[in-house]
């Protein structure tokens, strides 16, 4: 029977582990071709579920369907090698008796070129070198690029990843990350991808989903999220961020230090955090909505980040810089900021 490439699909998924919930009624669907990247605190849930879709983990509520076939439900489980899902979690898994090309060629058994196929992998990953080596002889960054040629080879109907790229040094990292995305893309693989980097996500994903708790608290492209926050927890996860207190002075007006700005949900004189992220506030030589002065510099590529004082009462907020020139520790400078880009949110109480 032909079947209909449709991806991955979670229904409802639900995970205790003794009283906990783990995995809170959980639904996402990635098509074929797609990278979703789940994103989240530590222990809120995403290996528990990787690990119950590669069938890791035995599933106990909810479905997961591939290419709509029911892959697992409870008391109906597809073996892990029968889901056609590859995977690479953080512990490897490469097969220690067996070489490193032998390892990647494994899940090939019948095709006729599966050598060549192998080595244009290793190739593709940069450990074409390490071909006859043993697993044990590699660093932990070769070990993972090896794990991810074995997880492509077969050309998986899906892929999950978890913290694939973790041990590559910068430079690196980015080169083998766009390299096996754009692969599992064009072979039109379903990928659900944990990573613990915001920025990675932003820059990679088809689609993000935020989760707390074992709950999937927003799923969207990433553009959406990051600019339209479900809430106050998908708002501060994704980027770094200063809070300025404020309060509703009068319907739809906002106060916060010496700025004000329009937030039409707000009553009057109600307490408020306004969520601020570097790139809504600019600093500049000379005068703007605000004197600021600077307390120190950092670089980061192009944008380079001040920690300013601002207003009356020196609160400590963090912007970018739109000038030329380099600021200083001590220099006096306008703080301007960009309404559209900032987020109300009701006073979190301490
Ligand atoms: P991290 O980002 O740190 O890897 P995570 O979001 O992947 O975290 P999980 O590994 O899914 O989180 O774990 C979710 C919660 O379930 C954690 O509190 C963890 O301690 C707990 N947990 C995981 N596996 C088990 C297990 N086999 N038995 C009991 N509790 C478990």
């Amino acid at each position: 029977m032909a079947t209909v490439s449709t991806g991955l699909e979670l229904r409802d998924l639900s995970h205790r582990f003794a009283e906990r919930m783990v995995v809170d009624h959980l639904n996402l669907s990635i098509a074929p071709g797609e990278i979703c990247c789940l994103l989240g605190p530590s222990g809120c849930g995403k290996t528990t579920t990787l690990r119950i879709v590669a069938g890791l983990e035995s599933i106990q509520s909810g479905t997961v369907s591939l290419d709509g076939e029911v892959i697992a439900s409870p008391g109906h489980e597809l073996p892990p090698e029968r889901r056609r899902i590859g995977m690479v979690f953080p512990d490897y898994a490469l097969f220690p008796p067996l070489p490193v090309q032998e390892n990647v060629a494994f899940g090939l058994q019948r095709q006729r070129d599966r050598e060549a196929r192998a080595l244009g992998l290793l190739q593709r990953l940069h450990v074409d070198h390490l071909a006859s080596q043993f697993p044990h002889r590699l660093s932990g960054g070769e070990q993972q690029r090896v794990a991810l040629a074995r997880a492509l080879a077969p050309e998986p109907r899906a892929m999950l990843l978890d913290e694939p790229f973790a041990n590559l040094d910068a430079r690196l990292r980015a080169e083998v990350r766009d390299d096996t995305l754009a692969m599992l893309q064009g072979q039109g693989t379903a990928t659900l991808m944990v990573t613990h980097d915001p920025a990675e996500a932003l820059r990679m994903a088809d689609r993000l989903a935020i989760m707390q708790n074992g709950k999937l608290e927003q799923i969207g492209p990433p553009d959406e999220v990051f600019s339209h926050p479900a809430n106050r927890f998908c708002a501060e996860f994704l980027s770094e961020f200063s809070v300025l207190e404020g309060q509703c002075e009068a319907a739809g007006e906002v106060v916060a230090g010496p700025f004000r700005l329009s937030a039409t949900a707000e009553t009057p004189g109600s307490r408020l955090d306004v969520l601020v992220r570097p790139e809504a506030l600019c600093f500049r030589a000379g005068p703007g909505e605000a004197g600021a002065k600077v307390v120190r510099v950092r670089n980061l590529g192009p944008m380079i980040l001040i920690d300013d004082k601002v207003g009356p009462e020196e609160v400590p907020v963090r912007g970018h810089w739109g000038d030329a020139r380099r600021p200083r520790a001590g220099d006096l400078v306008g703080a301007t900021l960009v309404p559209e880009k900032v987020f109300v949110f009701a006073r979190k109480t301490p």
